[in-house]
């Protein structure tokens, strides 16, 4: 080693080292949970117990409400130069506390270290400074209108915001919404998924430290019980969801059933990866395998179905099985390349049985063995699986896995056929070096985000939703910021 070189990062005795806190933060403090009920925190990555988690009640639920709805009026009468000053001090606690975040994330879902140091941090960083900056950059309208009048439309906040995010991004997704609601004059209410709460509760503290008034930001932790009860709350104005589409389904019901309060919902997807044969297929190879196997393949616009024009099936198929080689697991506190572990031995079990139904009827090409590492059985070699039936359903169901399924097509049309025969509308990916082609199928394509020559494009500054059953609202860029307001017209009758 130079004398400039640091040493790595001893990432396992920095683990040894952490004391997670798994208690509710509402009102600007931590708090035990009414009855005081506790989940014991299992990490993926080593299978030991990292913390004990609060399971909040009705009741705390209720309170972390009303907390919210205390602050929210104050919050969003400062100056939008305050709040955005605010929010920008939080960014930086967060990147001053990047390292222990992302370790805490790592022990909680098992990603590697690398990926949430390297992307997940500062993805997260990036999306407070993002809304930060646009909470004073937003102006309204003065619409056309008859002589003697001026009509001003503003956008509003809306209140109270619950936001329900899932464990495969937590810090982000929890960014990703948290930060367009806080800047725009909202109080939050984070339910954070009960596999992953750990960095949702040092968000909270960091927003404390950085002077969010109490309140402001509240977090409450639990499973489907503490997220329902927020989804019935009569006080809660908006509920940003990011999950299933079975929960989403729900999470609509009881807002019609509660106050009708405003749904922004991110739900599950099927996306298709569209390689025609005038591909640069090495580059399609090499991004088809990162679509569908990154982050343990357990993303929801994951590119899980490739689908591969006849004539370069074969050529294709061998480059993408040797690029999947690049996703097996290794121990995640290592830093080593490669994929980490899924999120718990039992969803493990669930895609290794979506594996067993390919091979039944299809034919496994690489892939799909259960690997031990670190006394946890979590981890899973990428699966390509070929030869299954259009309409099976693993080119219709989301595995959540690292599960890629390959399938033939021969002309255009059916390409987009195909792509579309889902109820998912999420993402989609093309790859052609022809321009008109590949303007023509991306426009047929149902989806939210179409990539071409690339898989899984994403941005702060690119919206992120679905079409049909992948849900409605959207993430990121500014129209996120729809989620979280209504527009007001206030009529001045001068003349
Ligand atoms: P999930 O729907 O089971 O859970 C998501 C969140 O909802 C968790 O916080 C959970 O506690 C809560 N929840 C569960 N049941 C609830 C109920 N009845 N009422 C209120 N809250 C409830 O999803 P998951 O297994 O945690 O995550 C995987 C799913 O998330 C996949 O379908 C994936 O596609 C989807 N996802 C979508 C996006 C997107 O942006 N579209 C991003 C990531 C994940």
């Amino acid at each position: 080693m130079s004398r400039t070189e640091q040493p790595p990062t001893d990432w396992r005795r920095r683990a040894a080292d952490l004391a997670p806190d798994g208690r509710a933060h509402i009102g600007g403090r931590r708090r035990d949970p009414e009855g005081d009920r506790w989940e014991p925190v299992t990490s993926p990555a080593h299978g030991g117990r990292i913390a004990e988690l609060g399971a909040c009640t009705t009741a705390d639920v209720d309170r972390a409400v009303a907390a919210a709805r205390r602050a929210q009026p104050a919050w969003a009468a400062l100056p939008d130069q305050e709040r955005k000053e605010a929010l920008l001090r939080l960014a930086d606690a967060l990147e001053r506390n990047a390292e222990e975040l992302a370790l805490l994330e790592t022990l909680d879902i098992g990603k590697p270290i690398g990926q949430t140091t390297a992307v997940d941090l500062p993805g997260a960083v990036a999306t407070f400074r993002f809304y930060a900056e646009a909470a004073d950059k937003r102006a309204g309208e003065l619409p056309s209108t008859p002589p003697g009048a001026t009509a001003m439309v503003t956008r509003e906040p809306l209140g109270v915001v619950a936001a329900i995010v899932p464990w495969n991004y937590p810090l982000e997704i929890a960014s990703w919404k948290v930060a367009p609601a806080l800047a725009s004059g909202n109080a939050v209410v984070l339910k954070p998924a009960e596999q992953s709460s750990l960095t949702a509760l040092r968000l909270a503290d960091l927003a404390a430290e950085a002077g969010l008034p109490d309140g402001v930001l509240n977090v409450v932790t639990g499973g489907a019980p503490t997220g329902a009860a927020l989804a019935a709350h009569m006080d809660v104005d908006v509920l940003a969801f990011t999950g299933s589409t079975e929960t989403a389904r729900g999470l609509l019901a009881a807002s019609g059933r509660s106050n009708l309060k405003r749904l922004a919902l991110e739900a599950g997807g099927k996306s298709a990866n569209l390689v025609f044969a005038d591909a640069d297929l090495a580059a399609a190879a090499e991004k088809a395998a990162f679509g569908a196997f990154y982050n343990q393949g357990q993303v929801c616009s994951a590119n899980s179905r490739i689908l591969v024009q006849r004539p370069v099936l074969e050529e294709f198929t061998a480059a993408l099985v040797k690029a999947a080689a690049a996703y097996r697991p290794v121990d995640p506190l290592s830093g080593a390349a490669g994929n980490g572990s899924l999120i718990s031995a039992a969803h493990t079990d669930a895609v290794q049985g979506w594996i067993g139904r390919g091979e039944a009827d299809g034919e496994l090409l690489d892939g799909g063995r259960r690997v031990e590492i670190t006394g946890s059985d979590a981890y899973l070699e990428p699966a390509v699986i070929a030869g299954l039936d259009a309409g099976h359903p693993l080119h219709t169901e989301e595995v959540f896995g690292p599960v890629a399924v390959v399938h033939p097509f021969d002309t255009e049309d059916e390409a987009v056929h195909l792509a579309n025969a889902t109820r998912y509308g999420l993402a989609a990916s093309l790859w052609t070096e022809d321009l008109r082609r590949a303007q023509r199928t991306a426009a047929r394509l149902v989806a939210g985000t179409v990539s071409v020559n690339t898989v899984d494009a994403l941005s702060t500054t690119t919206p992120f939703g679905g079409f049909k059953q992948s849900g409605f609202g959207r993430d990121l860029s500014l129209h996120a910021l729809d989620n979280y307001t209504a527009l007001k017209t206030t009529w001045l009758q001068w003349g």
